[in-house]
């Protein structure tokens, strides 16, 4: 696992290399915005946002333009708004200065899992089945037509039929964030995806504070 660090605090760099190198991540650092540019293709870029040669937010999504690799934003701005605008330039997370390598590491994990392949094949769960080469869903014999999320959020249930996925782990895998706030968007949209499962979305349910369930016992349970 290739991790770049574009950090220009030397203490900070110095320390982080040495925790993430003992995790077992190949790791590279620079300490500037062209250095950055200039570096091999990474798994992960922890991006320091105030560095000495260019703004933070346009390096993130320059980087985010130039490749698919995992971005995590080291922030020393608490704002929300900062948040808000550096998810929109491409971030998948952010951690605030000053954090603990477990928090930073906790969130490395969330955001490596979407580059993880998805589950394939089909998954039969009760009257459902869920072909995930064919992008298609069923119940009994009739298509239903998901969106692009709903069919994730239902292909994630269905892998693991009859245990809870958290909604965290839903989260990084679907919106590659942990951000807490987008728990109620991951409810909207289980929301509309009940509503096109008819009465098979009584197989879903909801595990209250931990995440969702779908299990063909529920159904008969009703
Ligand atoms: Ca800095």
């Amino acid at each position: 696992m290739r991790v770049l660090l574009v950090e220009d605090d030397f203490r900070l760099a110095r320390a982080l290399v040495t925790a993430l190198r003992n995790q077992e991540y190949d790791v590279a650092h620079v300490m500037t915005g062209a250095d950055a540019l200039a570096a091999p293709a990474a798994d992960l870029v922890l991006l320091d946002l105030g560095l000495p040669d260019v703004d933070g937010f346009a390096l993130c999504r320059q980087l985010r333009e130039r490749s698919d690799a995992g971005i995590i934003v080291l922030t020393a701005r608490a704002e929300e708004r900062d948040r808000v605008a550096g998810l929109r330039g491409g971030a998948d997370d952010y951690v605030v200065k000053p954090f603990g390598f477990p928090e930073l590491q906790a969130r490395i994990e969330a955001v490596l899992r979407r580059a993880r392949p998805r589950p394939a094949g089909v998954h039969a769960v009760g009257r459902l089945r869920v072909d995930v080469d064919g992008h298609t869903a069923f119940v009994g014999t009739s298509e239903v037509a998901l969106t692009n999320i709903e069919f994730q959020l239902l292909t994630m249930l269905a892998a693991e039929p009859g245990r809870t996925v958290r909604s965290d782990r839903m989260l990084a895998e679907v919106w590659h964030t942990t951000w807490p706030p987008m728990r109620r968007t991951l409810h909207v949209h289980m929301s509309t995806l009940r509503g096109k499962l008819g009465e098979a979305a009584r197989m879903i349910r909801t595990v209250r504070g931990v995440g969702y369930r779908l299990s063909a016992a529920e159904e008969e349970a009703g």
